[in-house]
């Protein structure tokens, strides 16, 4: 069995993909993590071209018009965040697994446009579990987290479109379970 080299890594918001996808950085060295582009400020601690490229909202227009864009969307109807298409031919090319962390328009977008892509679903144990893995965060306002799980309740009710579902019950179990679906861990 050929394993697909592009997955899409999708799922609600505050379910835990930002430290799923860091156990998979600091053990699986082999993954290429897409790094997108975002007009949204950086939170404290993170780096430009390490979490994100943090551009204005011309600069990202553009690069849509460009087609620099393998795909992108309006996230908690509010900024603009996109997958540079060039840096992840880069990585295909050189045989990598690629992992994109994104939201569910993107992914349904990298369906339409890479149907060989493997979309990969992590879910929360249970919605109280996520409430309270938003909540516990406190990076964000009470607006915005209201606002962010009206997202996420539309984001869950999309589980079925996705190839496989991943329980992010521990990180690192969700982890291997990922790593071995990339083909970054054996059997
Ligand atoms: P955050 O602001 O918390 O870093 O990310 C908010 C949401 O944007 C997350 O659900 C994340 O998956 C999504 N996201 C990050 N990068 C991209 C991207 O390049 N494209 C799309 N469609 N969504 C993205």
């Amino acid at each position: 069995m050929s394993t697909p080299t592009l997955t899409v890594l999708a799922g609600p918001t505050a379910v835990g993909k930002g430290t799923v996808c860091q156990y998979l950085r600091e053990n699986y060295p082999q993954i290429w993590f897409s790094v997108s582009a975002t007009t949204r400020d950086p939170r404290p601690g993170e780096e430009e071209g390490v979490h994100y490229y943090f551009v204005s909202m011309e600069e990202f227009d553009s690069m849509i018009e460009q087609g620099d864009m393998l795909e992108y969307a309006v996230v908690h109807g509010k900024n603009k965040y996109g997958t540079i298409r060039s840096k992840v031919q880069q990585a295909l090319d050189a045989g990598r697994p690629v992992i994109l962390e994104i939201d569910l328009q993107g992914a349904r977008q990298i369906r339409e446009t890479m149907p060989d892509a493997r979309l990969v679903f992590l879910a929360p144990p249970s919605w109280d579990e996520l409430v309270a893995r938003l909540v516990g965060r406190g990076t964000e306002s009470e607006e915005e987290q209201a606002r962010r799980l009206e997202t996420a309740k539309v984001e869950l009710a999309a589980e079925g479109e996705f190839d496989v579902t991943v329980v992010n019950d521990t990180v690192e179990r969700a982890a291997r379970e990922i790593a071995r679906l990339v083909g970054a861990e054996q059997e």
